[in-house]
């Protein structure tokens, strides 16, 4: 009997309760990565989950976790195929069982299930959230919003943590088993999916990935460079080093433990005195917390059009005729909607991968109260390109501003008007992206912002798509 250890979204060995359950089963282990085949291939609308940036990130972890893995004596596999395929496979030849987290979405509980059926034994290890299975603060009924839910959380102290898991065991290797031939590689699926994308450390700002460079940016953020002082006043702005975490893709992939996390924001308010600012980096993560029970708790509802159905809200906006609706997503994919604010932001997420929160609600505000497009054109157009891609964050905030999800005030419309003109107060963040507006001023970049209908008007730049409503031509 040999023990798999089946890593996911958790690519780190340090407080990393996976090995430390495999060390408890006392089998040979042998380290897995599989990518999932389906990543790779068009899903609705056309979209497969890989796009470019992600690719790169994610080699990035790989790389990393394989050196570490080999600093303990163990062997890192990975395999491009349907994972339950190839440990059933494994299993006719050898008996294996199975130690991985628990699922978040439900396509993984599908393949958890399908080892169970196929005789292999799963062991579910939480490893993706503060709270555990067995702490957490409700007794039937899942709290419907946010506020809620942490008041639940707080009011028990929490959450309570214990301390994380430190350095790996030394466990004993398994014989590597032989890959199918069905099964491709992971690496040549990561490299066509990068294509030529670059990252660029010259033009922005950007952090690679693995478990190494999540370790060190969480050092300098918190105890050398002490970001965190300013957090709740700066979380909101667009551009620069360490106005918000930056922890989200470390976090996304495993490379940190959200209760790692958690423990450094505590170590660094007894060393520096807690403050509005801390506190608030850790209401953040609470919220990441909130929309992956609830992913756990409405499984496929989350992806349905009309949502949960928590609330009795007004209907959808109607959907756009289909050929307004292609127009309108070929401006959206090219970032050529015509407003500078909305195509500088979707400018950053195609070059970075990254974007702050306050453009992500731009975005999402804009492509389904705007443009009125389905919102989950828009979520999974995040899934593609997002480094710090997170099923339950994702489109759990996407359901949250249509009015779908979690917010009782009926979803969220953010005017790309003034949202530009108080985030952006010299344009300095538009004029980064767009450099086409580098010698026109804050007025003259308002005026394209409002020149629907009209012909291209300046040096090619698309008149914007839609029309803004009358209560959005006014600034101050
Ligand atoms: C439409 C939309 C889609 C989003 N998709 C994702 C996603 O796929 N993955 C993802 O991690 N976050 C997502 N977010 C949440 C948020 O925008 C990012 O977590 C944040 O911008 C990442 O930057 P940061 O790490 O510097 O955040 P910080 O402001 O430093 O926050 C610290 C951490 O708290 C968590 N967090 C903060 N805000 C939220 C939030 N609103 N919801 C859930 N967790 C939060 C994240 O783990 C983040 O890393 C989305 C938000 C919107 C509006």
């Amino acid at each position: 009997m040999i023990t798999v250890v089946w890593f996911r979204h958790d690519l780190r060995v340090q407080d990393q309760p996976l090995l430390h359950q495999a060390a408890a089963l006392g089998n040979p282990v042998l380290p897995l990565y599989v990518l999932p085949e389906h990543w790779t291939q068009p899903g609705p609308e056309g979209i497969n989950r890989l796009g470019p940036a992600k690719a790169v990130f994610l080699q990035e972890c790989l790389a990393d976790l394989a050196a570490s893995l080999d600093g303990l004596g163990l062997t890192l596999n990975t395999a491009l195929a349907s994972p339950a395929a190839l440990l059933c496979h494994w299993h006719q030849g050898t008996p294996l069982q199975v130690v991985t987290a628990e699922a978040d979405a439900p396509e993984e509980q599908q393949d958890i299930n399908a080892l169970r059926t196929q005789g292999i034994t799963v062991h579910e290890v939480g490893t993706r959230t503060l709270l555990s299975s067995s702490q957490l603060p409700w007794e039937e009924t899942f709290p419907a919003t946010f506020s809620r839910f942490r008041k639940k959380v707080e009011r028990r102290g929490g959450p309570q943590i214990d301390g994380t898991e430190g350095d790996p065991r030394l466990l004993p290797a398994a014989n590597p088993l032989p890959l199918p031939e069905w099964a491709g590689s992971v690496v040549a699926a990561l490299g066509a999916a990068r294509g030529n994308w670059q990252r660029d450390p010259q033009h922005y700002f950007s952090l690679s990935g693995g478990e190494q460079t999540a370790r060190q940016w969480l050092q300098q953020y918190l105890f050398e460079d002490r970001h965190l002082r300013h957090y709740k006043t700066t979380r909101n702005q667009l551009i620069g080093t360490g106005y918000s975490s930056r922890l989200s893709a470390a976090l996304a992939w495993g490379c940190l433990s959200v209760r790692h996390v958690w423990h450094a924001i505590l170590d660094y308010e007894q060393q520096f005195g807690g403050d509005q600012h801390s506190y608030w980096l850790r209401f953040e993560l609470l919220w990441r917390e909130f929309f992956h029970w609830s992913q756990r708790e409405y499984g496929a509802e989350v992806f349905r059009y009309t949502g949960l159905q928590l609330f009795d809200h007004s209907p959808l906006p109607r959907l756009p005729g289909n050929e307004l609706a292609s127009r309108y997503w070929q401006a959206w994919c090219a970032a050529e909607t015509g407003l500078p604010f909305i195509d500088a932001n979707l400018k950053e997420l195609l070059a970075t991968g990254y974007l702050s929160n306050r453009g992500r609600q731009n975005l999402a505000s804009f492509l389904v109260h705007d443009l009125g497009l389905d919102w989950r054109r828009g979520a999974r157009w995040f899934e593609h390109h997002l480094v710090d891609h997170d099923v339950a964050s994702n489109w759990g905030n996407w359901a949250y501003i249509v009015g779908v999800g979690h917010d009782a005030q009926g979803g969220r419309r953010f005017s790309p008007t003034r949202q530009w003109w108080r985030h952006d107060p010299e344009a300095e963040y538009v004029r980064h992206w767009l450099p086409v507006m580098n010698g026109l001023s804050r007025q003259q970049i308002l005026k394209l912002h409002f020149a629907h209908g009209n012909e291209p008007v300046w040096q090619g730049y698309p008149a914007a798509i839609v029309s803004l409503p009358e209560s959005d031509r006014e600034v101050s």
